[in-house]
């Protein structure tokens, strides 16, 4: 084992790339923090498997997932944003400075911890769904649709995200079946009403998918199961999305701090303070209710503000506790 002299040491510490990363990354470069960012898997994070995102305030026409990423990732790097393409595999928020672990084994040192990791889309579960996962299963209407024009797809969920990306798809796809496991959606009331009145999706209600059906290269089918009678019966479809939720990415916390039984990391509400005095949360880690890029953003900017401010409250403390010892 290393001595903890040759471990790095830093101010704050960045854990994820998505709005909330970038833009804590760009405050608390502003604020010289000197910020290092673990990229984490995906640079850039959920909105880099999307197309056009048009309610990001400042962009009049629009933009594509990716180049906004790629945009908030330059601003970071402007302000002087250490951004490094790896993974945190391990955290110790037992004491301060907090221990973390990277995916080469190296050790840093971090006085304050921004985790900003997100969320991840569920699976069903399916051993066929898995298996077919880019080759007709997806979980984002918005990055794959385009590839289903003019065919029938099914999207499995009731829930707001399920009934939007059914609306999306009803636009550019012959039919849509949305598979619905309850005689009711847990949509809200406008949306349930939307996705009603659109001649080409058909709801299918009690039905769970048993089976993701194909050629063994792309998908044909889905086999469904009515939960009440117990009956069976195939639809023929080439796109099978799957919008039952999302997972926050908290593995590697449990343990270390406070999260809700949803795994989502518990914040002080109005702000962004964990359990843990210096580490803070942003984005859809920490929150499963708005999960849009400006609140992320807005979460992202709030904790590097509370983490210089945290760290001035402790510079300030140690100084006056100097300053008694002196006396
Ligand atoms: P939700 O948890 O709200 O809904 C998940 C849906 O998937 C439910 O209908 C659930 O069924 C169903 N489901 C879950 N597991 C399975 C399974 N294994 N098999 C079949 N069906 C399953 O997730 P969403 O992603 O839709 O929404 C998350 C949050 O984000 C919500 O608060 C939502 O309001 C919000 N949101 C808001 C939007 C907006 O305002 N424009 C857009 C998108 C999301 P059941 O109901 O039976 O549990």
């Amino acid at each position: 084992m290393k001595p903890e002299s040759d471990y790095e040491r830093i101010e704050n510490l960045i854990i994820g790339s998505g709005p909330a990363g970038y833009t804590a990354a760009i405050y608390a470069a502003r604020a010289d923090l000197k910020p290092v960012v673990y990229q984490g898997m995906q640079p850039g994070g959920q909105l880099t498997g999307t197309t056009e995102v048009d309610n990001f305030p400042g962009y009049p026409n629009g933009v594509q997932g990716p180049d906004m990423m790629l945009d908030l990732q330059h601003q970071a790097e402007r302000f002087g944003a250490d951004l490094r393409w790896g993974l945190i595999t391990q955290v110790d928020f037992s004491k301060r400075p907090f221990k973390v672990t990277t995916d080469d084994d190296k050790t840093i040192l971090a006085d304050t911890v921004i985790i900003a990791t997100g969320a991840t889309a569920k699976y069903i579960g399916l051993e066929s769904e898995v298996r077919y996962i880019g080759h007709g299963v997806s979980a984002c209407a918005t990055c794959d649709g385009f590839f289903y024009r003019g065919q029938d797809v099914a999207i499995v969920g009731g829930g707001d995200t399920a009934a939007e990306e059914a609306i999306y798809l009803s636009k550019m796809t012959r039919k849509v079946y949305m598979i619905v496991r309850r005689d009711e959606l847990r949509a809200s009331k406008a949306m349930q009403h939307r996705v009603m009145n659109i001649p080409n999706i058909e709801i299918l209600w009690n039905h769970v998918p048993q089976e993701i059906l194909g050629d063994g290269k792309v998908v044909n089918g889905v086999l469904l199961e009515n939960v009440k009678t117990g009956e069976t019966k195939q639809i023929d479809v080439q796109g099978f999305f799957v919008a039952i939720g999302h997972a926050p990415n908290t593995q590697i916390f449990s343990g270390q701090i406070d999260l809700n039984e949803n795994g989502y990391i518990n914040t002080i509400p109005g702000t962004t303070q964990t359990n843990i005095p210096g580490v803070f949360a942003a984005g859809d880690v920490q929150d499963h209710v708005f999960r849009q890029a400006i609140t992320a953003a807005g979460t992202g900017c709030m904790a590097a503000i509370e983490a210089e401010r945290f760290l001035s409250e402790v510079r300030s403390s140690t100084e006056s506790q100097v300053m008694d010892m002196a006396k």
